[in-house]
């Protein structure tokens, strides 16, 4: 395994070894290699970048490293400036992985189940791609998540840019049994009073984060920025509204009858709606 110090030095290994695959803290990819899905011919370790393992400040954002452990991220120091992403990595795995895992890493392999997903999906972030020759690039991160840009040979996602909202965040997430502590639903919700704006995104239902942009765009109005507060029916009904979005009645039948939801999916968008809900009202109370 080579082990580069630098960015540049990593996309220099990778580029000179085509078949050389990126591992930062192992949990998914070494998952994948021992399950028989992958075979990497060569790996090159992130692990002794430290450029890439700590956070700066940049025009009201933050540029964190991709080589940021969930563990790091769950800190006091990070909680107090992205309530939210620290909130998603202390629910992301068991210790061990949280000690090992990344920010990149989680990015890179956009499982439905990635708890940092929905987190940058509500906050709109934008990834800062390294590329040879000391290229840098950027990607809004949902474009990477919709497939809609990818990383390209020998590029290494850098540094993640995250809006400092200075507001109240919330991330909640409701596990089941598809793996240990993996979510079933998630829910990221950020305020941003500057804009009064509310901006959600629902995790885990769908193979990318889905924003609700008309139910964000309706509360928004309902709610009394100067109070920070919201009457019940109308954070009832924001549940309700970010769970149709996301999981919409089927279309109705040629008799014009509407079919039921299978039970299970019925389930599924009550969680929603009771994440969506609870969220709201966390980061009003
Ligand atoms: C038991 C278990 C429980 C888990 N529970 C959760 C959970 O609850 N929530 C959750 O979100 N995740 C969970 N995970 C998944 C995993 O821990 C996270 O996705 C983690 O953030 C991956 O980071 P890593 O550094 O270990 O990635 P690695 O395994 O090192 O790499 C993963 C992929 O990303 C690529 N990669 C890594 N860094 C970069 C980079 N900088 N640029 C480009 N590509 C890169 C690698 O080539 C590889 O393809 C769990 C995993 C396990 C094994």
């Amino acid at each position: 395994m080579t082990l580069p110090t630098t960015l540049d030095e990593a996309v220099a290994a990778l580029t000179a070894m085509p078949a050389a695959v990126p591992v930062a803290g192992g949990t998914d990819l070494m998952a994948a290699v021992n399950s028989g899905q992958l075979r990497p011919a060569a790996l090159v370790g992130l692990g002794r970048i430290s450029e890439i393992r700590g956070w700066q400040y940049q025009d009201g954002h933050a540029l964190l490293g991709a080589g940021l452990t969930h563990a790091r991220m769950g800190r006091p120091d990070f909680a107090a400036l992205i309530p939210a992403l620290a909130a998603a990595a202390r629910a992301a795995g068991p210790p061990h992985i949280r000690n090992a895992g990344t920010l990149g890493g989680n990015i890179a392999t956009a499982a439905p189940t990635g708890d940092a997903l929905p987190v940058l999906a509500a906050l709109e972030a934008t990834l800062i791609v390294a590329g040879p020759g000391g290229a840098r690039r950027e990607i809004p991160v949902s474009h990477l998540l919709a497939g809609m840009e990818m990383l390209r040979a020998g590029e290494l996602i850098g540094y993640v840019r995250v809006p400092l909202l200075h507001a109240p965040q919330v991330f909640l997430k409701a596990t089941g049994r598809t793996g240990p502590g993996r979510a079933v639903a998630s829910v990221a919700l950020v305020l941003d009073p500057a804009r009064r704006g509310v901006r959600c995104a629902v995790g885990a239902i769908a193979p990318m984060p889905l924003r609700p942009l008309d139910a964000e765009h309706w509360v928004a109005q309902l709610i009394d920025w100067d109070h920070r507060a919201i009457v019940p029916e109308a954070l009832h009904a924001f549940g309700e509204y970010v769970a149709a979005a996301c999981i919409p009645d089927p279309a109705p039948a040629e008799d014009g009858s509407v079919p039921q939801l299978p039970p299970a999916v019925l389930h599924l968008r009550r969680t929603v709606a009771a994440l969506a809900r609870r969220a709201l009202g966390r980061a009003l109370s």
